[in-house]
């Protein structure tokens, strides 16, 4: 399985592989986001939403844990479990419908919501480079090899 690894030299960098992400996709995804805090997850996960066609503002769902976004072709959703205390929550507000129907489900800080996720097809992992960054996309499912392949075409 090929990963797909880049540098990104500055913010319009992440958001441009956020978009490139959104056009790799087509039967919906579920993927996991990894890195520390100002790594740039909620960054790339804007230019995916604004990909798919939202024009507006992508700000962290940190209080009420997730952002929908039913797009005329395609509903994200936007996970961030920092804050999450319990996996249990996450059973109460119907995690698992957002899983449904081909959506694409981006999760930043997976780990908090262990054993209530459903599979990620995708892992994304943003790291520093001095004042850069790098991601590296890897894949756990076919669905996520075939994006990852579109991304390496
Ligand atoms: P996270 O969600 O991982 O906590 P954010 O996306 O909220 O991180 O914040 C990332 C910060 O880093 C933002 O201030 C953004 O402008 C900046 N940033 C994003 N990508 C890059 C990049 N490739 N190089 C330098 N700065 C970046
Ligand atoms: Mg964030």
């Amino acid at each position: 399985n090929d990963a797909f690894e880049c540098f990104l030299a500055d913010e319009n960098a992440t958001v441009a592989i956020g978009k490139k992400l959104s056009q790799a996709i087509n039967e919906g995804a579920v993927i996991f986001l990894h890195g520390d805090l100002g790594a740039g997850k909620t960054t790339l996960t804007r230019g995916v939403v604004q990909g798919f066609g939202h024009t507006g503002n992508v700000k962290s769902p940190t209080y009420t844990l997730v952002e929908p976004y039913e797009l005329t072709n395609q509903h994200v959703y936007h996970f961030d479990l920092y804050r999450l205390a319990d996996p249990e929550e996450l059973e109460f507000m119907g995690i698992r419908d957002y899983f449904e129907n081909n959506s694409v489900c981006l999760i930043e800080w997976p780990e908090k919501g262990a054993g209530m996720l459903a599979q990620a097809d995708l892992e994304i992992t943003m790291e520093y480079i001095d004042s850069a960054r790098k991601v590296t996309i890897s894949a756990n499912t076919d669905n996520g090899q075939k994006i990852i392949n579109k991304l390496n075409n």
